[in-house]
């Protein structure tokens, strides 16, 4: 069982809270919990009453199917929605990183286009001093012609 299947059987069992005067071997009340895999996928089952989530704590490994086992249909339909979303997670994922890309392409834009600006203030300057030099050598010209 992977991590993340055991935290939704965690989340699930913390959420419907169904409990039923089923034991298990520890003589505790075996929750309803249920399976995650392909064939049984969403089935309930009794598990061990003394195992905790995230505690790696004593489970006797107490089993027992507490409902009947799904239509084939119906086991279809929801590996195939489980596909689906799997998918669309790792859709998510790629678009995350396209966007933190694009975000860092256009940061770097952003900073040329603010050196653009600047460069642009300087040659205006540059250009208006070329001008006053241009009116007073044209100035001194005439004053040296006359
Ligand atoms: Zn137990």
């Amino acid at each position: 069982m992977s991590s993340s299947s055991s935290s939704s059987s965690f989340v699930l069992r913390a959420e419907l809270d169904l409990w039923d005067d089923v034991l298990c071997y520890c003589g505790e009340l075996a929750p309803i919990l249920p399976q995650w895999s392909r064939r049984n996928l969403g089935r309930q089952y009794y598990g061990c009453g003394s195992y905790k989530y995230g505690t790696g704590g004593k489970n006797c490994g107490f089993f027992e199917w507490a409902t009947r086992e799904m239509d084939v249909w119906c086991q279809i339909v929801i590996n195939s929605l489980r596909e689906e979303n799997a998918d669309m997670l790792r859709e998510i994922e790629a678009l995350m990183i396209v966007e933190e890309k694009l975000r860092k392409e256009n940061n770097g834009l952003k900073d040329a286009v603010q050196e653009l600006k600047r460069s642009k203030r300087v040659l205006m300057r540059v250009v208006i001093c070329l001008f006053v030099v241009v009116v007073i050598s044209w100035q001194f010209w005439f004053w040296l012609v006359d």
